[in-house]
């Protein structure tokens, strides 16, 4: 079939990230919009836990697949963009390895990101968020590479890869899951949409219609995470009591999640090697949903604890979920006022030279669905492929 020989360009937003909102953000862009429908081709029983193979014929991705081609990175030499592009990444994970969590969070394997890491170096600058604070309108072609939440695997399989080609990267820690690790509200709801026996979750009070169960459920994940991220922050905790119950399943055992994060050891081994630390709040609320006092609370215990356990002023912070409703101009306030020199979103884009807002330095995340030349083509022309 034709579709089989177009490289995988889908991508899948992790939950804990901007998810399917952002993709519904670049509606109306065109026949080649994110949104054409899609093609599984996945089958069912395969690896269930792993990011579908979604291909979807489009213009542009028929132009991704060109420009990402192994054959066109000489493309990538070519001046045709000057500023900062920041890669996000979430989960690592082994090859053919899936995860009883969100699956969405999966960014790359060791494999990949050694590809990706060879890439990067041989065509731009990979620099640290201290340069650029340093210098924000330079108009080379630098590249930043994020990690985000304080996953173990982030540890376990990336570091090492990280240190064989001497390249640095920044990860943002939810300290309060390094200090008392349990399950994080997109892992849970994922973790609920994955076990439950039911064919559907009636909506409640709290959902607009009933959802499906059916397929790999990544729909079903989308859905709950995207109202969870709608929700003012103290009304969280009862709609993850809702979504148990719907699901059948009641809540995740917070013991599943004790080998799911570093230890504060472990962040200081990355530090030692050369990476930066940054904060990610103390237990990853959505802030602009939640009121003064929280996020002022969220945002001093999370420096607090960077500055207790590492000795590392927090200089640098990634929004949970990186929306643009994520934070507003209370969330800025409060970071200018700890010290917080950069913060970073997640809803795609990147830096042109001369245009830069230190409390918004947009980021594109990677998936591990995405392919090699989704990933080239965004590096090599990130107006049109880091959209998001
Ligand atoms: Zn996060």
């Amino acid at each position: 079939m034709a579709r089989e020989s177009i490289p995988d360009q889908s991508r899948s937003a992790p939950s804990c990230g901007p998810g399917a909102t952002v993709t519904a953000m670049v509606a109306g862009e065109g026949p080649t919009s994110e949104l054409s429908p899609e093609v599984s081709t996945t089958p069912a029983d395969a690896a269930p836990d792993l990011p579908p193979t979604r291909r979807r014929i489009t213009t542009r991705s028929v132009v991704q697949a060109v420009v990402g081609a192994r054959s066109m990175s000489w493309l990538a030499k070519l001046p045709l963009w000057t500023g900062t592009l920041v890669l996000g990444y979430h989960r690592m994970h082994r090859e053919g390895e899936g995860t009883e969590f969100d699956p969405g969070a999966l960014s790359a394997t060791p494999a990949a990101l050694a590809d990706q890491l060879e890439f990067i170096s041989r065509y731009f600058e990979v620099v640290s968020p201290a340069e650029i604070a340093e210098q924000p309108e330079s108009s080379r072609r630098r590249v930043v590479i994020t990690f985000d939440d304080g996953y173990r695997d982030n540890y376990d399989l990336a570091l090492p890869v990280l240190r064989a080609h001497g390249v640095p990267a920044t990860f943002f820690l939810a300290t309060r899951r390094l200090d008392a690790p349990s399950v994080p509200w997109w892992d849970e709801l994922a973790w609920m949409v994955k076990q439950s026996a039911r064919h559907e979750l009636e909506p409640g009070e709290w959902l607009d219609g009933s959802i499906r169960l059916e397929g790999d459920r990544r729909g079903a994940i989308r859905r709950l995470a995207d109202a969870f991220k709608a929700l003012p922050s103290e009304r969280t905790d009862a709609f993850l009591e809702f979504c148990g119950e719907a699901a059948g399943t009641g809540r995740c055992d917070p013991e599943r999640g004790r080998e799911l994060w570093m230890t504060w050891e472990m962040a200081a081994e990355l530090s030692d090697a050369g990476m930066t630390i940054g904060g990610h709040s103390a237990s990853h609320p959505v802030l602009g949903r939640s009121n003064p006092d929280v996020q002022r609370r969220e945002i001093e215990e999370c420096a607090a604890r960077l500055d207790e356990e590492l000795g590392i002023p927090m200089r640098h912070f990634a929004y949970p979920v990186g929306l643009p409703t994520s934070f507003d101009d209370v969330t800025r306030r409060i970071l200018e006022e700890v010290g917080v020199e950069l913060a970073f979103s997640l809803y795609g884009g990147y830096v042109p030279a001369g245009r830069f807002d230190p409390y918004d330095v947009p980021r594109t995340s990677v998936s591990t669905g995405e392919g090699a030349p989704s990933f080239r083509a965004r590096l090599a022309l990130p107006r049109l492929f880091a959209r998001w």
